[in-house]
């Protein structure tokens, strides 16, 4: 939007020009536009309103009578520098010298006559907005500047990219370094870090970097120079820009006089979980809280006394921190009541993990002693204002969990409390199904619209309940992903797939393919290639036979790994299939660069065929896309004849759907593997080649 619009200072801009017309035509636009236009007539006149006045920008034309326009540029810039006051060449003299001159002068930008009152907008708010930025960037760093000096607490700035931490003088005061000791060293503050509490700091460290959201804050033993440990609290925060991680900042304050962990368990205390709690919820972190307290604490106290039961907790911290993962935040409250800050995609798991745990025996002061624990799960959801209603809730659940009898987890309402039941039954039993081989692939015909001939099968997950149906691969698919089950699965099912279809009868190079889906999680891993390698050679699968089906969003979540596997997967011969294709938001630049042989037409879109105009012209464009990068189209989830007519109009030449076959079991695949034709009425014509590149 133009600066001056609806604003309190429209920035002021001085036009030089010596002809009149088009000084005042200028002025009048910029005026329309919410600017303050100066208009001047000569270059000493202009020199003389720069001084005076306080201009935001300069449009100056470069022939002038009295002073030639470069030598003001030359004078402004003596007073200006192009960051502090841009100024916009107007010419009508392109590409000759005087252009080369300007630049070297530091002319900000040029501007050619006749003016494109749209174009030179833009190059005015560019330049202008720079400025203001940088006066923003300025002033916040007099700022912090102002802040730093007048902090008790010192002050760091780790710059990844330049690999050196800026580390204020009050932050050397802690330590007893003087600046000089000071540097830019990283290890400055690490070698000086109590070996005991390096790991944790480093840990830390590394999940802030990992999720810039995850504000880290640590209390560690330091080196100081007079030869005592002092106790610190470094708490910080990362940046990231363009998805990377760039830098991470954040303060040190001493804690040694009031020492923020719990002496018994050597955890965070209430104070620092109250902190980072606030912390991740400002941040608008998903989290999980949960609320840990042991049963029969107040017993084992009781009859073993206070020595056991400070024994007892100490070990419950360390089965706590065993439990958690690196990334996970556990605290002390207080007695036997911990907390863990989670993830919330890992919360309830690593509940059911900790209750697990406790569910052995401690052993204290040799003996052996059970205290089970009773956890309070509450994830935060977006209607929590702030942290303290999280945990207003997990305390709730906890109350609960302990008057059902404890030894249990509760979650704080109970919609979350039912999914995640039923979500961890779902994957235990899918753990189980899995050991067993009881999931298997099925395989629907993948034909040649034409004459229904049979070229391949795509494998898709079964899995069959004891009463004989089926489990939808929607339901257990993310059920695997999330509880990292989903490497086996995809490997089992390539594994069977490839056995099944070397078996297919038929003739060479005229054999089906097979398709096998890869979850996104696993697409980009080196571990698929070694997979891939292991299951062709112990099947003896010729390569071309294989494909390979990621989702469009795979390719965008790590392109450079994807395009490693991608590579991998070509130079094998294996081909590649991008999967559901429409659905996801690929830029055509990548799909361009992934070079897979087959895109497929996800099945909502055909379904839309037959029902509305959009949806034929959706997929009008994708086959014209796919035929210009030379690719496959594999129309998914025909149903009608209807359908079938109009993709093959549209001149989509394979499809896949109930229309042709539903997915049947191996058996059943090889009887059809010969070719087809099905679901066609039309005469069987020649079997295609093997559609490989
Ligand atoms: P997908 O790869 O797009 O597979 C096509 C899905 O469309 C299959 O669903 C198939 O049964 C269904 N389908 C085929 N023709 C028709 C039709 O004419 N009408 C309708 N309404 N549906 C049709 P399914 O088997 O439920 O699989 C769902 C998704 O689960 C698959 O979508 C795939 O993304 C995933 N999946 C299946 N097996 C595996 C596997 O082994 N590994 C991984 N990672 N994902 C799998
Ligand atoms: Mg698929
Ligand atoms: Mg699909």
């Amino acid at each position: 939007m133009p600066d001056g619009i609806g604003q309190i200072n429209p920035a002021r801009i001085l036009v030089v020009d010596d002809a009149a017309e088009g000084r005042e035509l200028l002025c009048r636009w910029l005026e329309r536009r919410g600017y303050h236009p100066t208009a001047s007539s000569s270059g000493a006149e202009a020199l003389r309103l720069v001084d005076e006045g306080q201009f935001d920008l300069v449009l100056l034309d470069l022939a002038m009578p009295d002073l030639d326009g470069i030598e003001v540029l030359r004078r402004i810039r003596a007073r200006h520098s192009s960051a502090e006051l841009p100024v916009l060449i107007v010419t009508g003299r392109t590409g000759d010298e005087d252009v080369l001159n300007a630049l070297l002068a530091d002319a900000n930008d040029f501007v050619t006559k006749p003016i494109d009152f749209p174009t030179l907008i833009q190059r005015i708010e560019v330049h202008l907005g720079r400025v203001r930025a940088e006066k923003a960037l300025r002033r916040s760093e007099e700022r912090f500047a102002l802040a730093v000096a007048g902090s008790n607490d010192g002050i760091w700035d780790w710059d990844l990219e330049q690999r050196e931490v800026w580390y204020s003088p009050r932050w050397g005061a802690q330590l007893g370094l003087s600046e000089e000791e000071l540097g830019r060293d990283p290890a400055t503050w690490f070698r000086r870090v109590h070996p005991e509490d390096l790991p944790r700091l480093k840990a830390a460290l590394q999940a802030s970097l990992d999720d810039p959201s995850r504000p880290f804050a640590v209390e560690h033993r330091v080196l100081h120079k007079d030869g005592s440990w002092r106790w610190m609290l470094a708490r910080g925060r990362a940046l990231a820009r363009d998805g990377r991680t760039v830098r991470i900042a954040g303060s040190q304050t001493e804690t040694t006089d009031r020492k923020l962990s719990d002496p018994v368990t050597g955890l965070p205390n209430r104070l620092i979980f109250r902190e980072w709690l606030e912390t991740a919820a400002r941040a608008g972190r998903d989290f999980g809280l949960l609320l840990v307290n042991l049963d029969r604490f107040r017993a084992v106290n009781d009859t073993f006394g206070q020595h056991a039961g400070d024994e007892l907790l100490a070990r419950a911290a360390q089965k706590l921190e065993a439990a958690a993962g690196d990334a996970d935040f556990v605290a002390n409250l207080g007695a036997d009541e911990f907390a863990v800050l989670a993830d919330a995609d890992s919360a309830v798991r690593l509940a059911e993990r900790i209750a697990a745990a406790f569910q052995e025996p401690f052993t204290v002061d040799g003996e052996k002693l059970y205290a089970q624990a009773s956890i309070g799960l509450a994830l935060r959801r977006p209607e929590h204002g702030s942290g303290e209603e999280v945990l207003r809730d997990a305390q709730l659940a906890l109350r609960r969990a302990k008057d059902e009898g404890g030894a249990r987890i509760e979650l704080s309402d109970p919609k979350s409390q039912a999914d995640a039941l039923r979500r961890l039954n779902l994957e235990r039993e899918l753990r189980r199904a899995l050991d067993d081989g009881e999931i298997t692939p099925w395989f629907q015909p993948i034909v040649r619209l034409e004459d229904g001939v049979v070229v391949g099968f795509e494998a898709l997950a079964r899995w069959p309940k004891p009463d004989g149906s089926m489990i939808s691969p929607a339901e257990f698919i993310p059920v695997a992903e999330e509880a990292g089950l989903i490497d086996a699965l995809d490997a089992r099912i390539l594994a069977t797939a490839c056995a099944e279809a070397a078996r297919w009868p038929g003739r060479g190079s005229r054999l089906p393919y097979v398709a096998v889906n890869v979850s996104a999680k696993k697409f980009g891993d080196p571990g698929l290639l070694d997979l891939v390698d292991r299951v062709l050679a112990e099947t003896g699968l010729d390569p071309r036979r294989l494909k390979v089906e990621i989702t469009e969003g795979t390719i965008m979540r790590d392109p450079a790994a994807a395009e490693r596997s991608v590579n991998e997967l070509a130079f094998r011969q294996v081909g590649l299939a991008i999967d559901d294709f429409g659905t996801g938001y690929s830029s055509l630049a990548y799909l361009h660069r992934f070079r897979a042989d087959t895109l497929k037409i996800d099945r909502s879109f055909v379904g839309a065929l037959d029902k509305s105009d959009s949806g034929l012209a959706i997929v009008r464009a994708i086959i014209g896309l796919a035929a210009s990068l030379k690719m496959r189209i594999v129309a998914e989830g025909i149903e009608t004849r209807q359908q079938h007519r109009i993709l093959e109009e549209l001149g989509c030449v394979f499809g896949q759907g109930f229309l042709f076959g539903r997915p049947v079991p191996a058996a059943e695949a090889a009887a059809i593997s010969d070719g087809g034709p099905l679901g066609s009425t039309l005469p069987r014509g020649p079997l295609p080649e093997l559609m490989v590149p």
